[in-house]
């Protein structure tokens, strides 16, 4: 199971105060890595990943864009065809 973002954060800044209260540097370290990890899935939860929905609606939006109809019964024809496969009709 993946942590979201927020629990890194959430995790990594008491570990932070805590100790740095206590001066527990290698907590303080860890507090911190967790704080990063929190900040860098955050980063790509906000801006990487909408990025990669966009392209994914795109390629859908190319692919139905290829889509021919009949002209005349307006039925969808399969690719590379070169007559309507309901009505016969002759396609350029
Ligand atoms: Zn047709």
């Amino acid at each position: 199971m993946e942590f979201p973002w927020w629990l890194w954060i959430a995790v990594g800044i008491p570990v932070l105060i805590v100790s740095g209260i206590a001066k527990l540097y290698l907590f303080i370290a860890i507090g911190l890595a967790f704080i990063i990890i929190g900040i860098s899935k955050l980063v790509y939860e906000f801006i990487l990943a909408p990025r990669k929905v966009e392209q994914q609606a795109k390629a859908v939006e190319h692919r139905r864009r290829n889509v021919r109809y009949c002209p005349r019964c307006h039925v969808t024809l399969k690719p590379g065809v070169s007559a309507c496969q309901v009505c016969g009709m002759k396609l350029h």
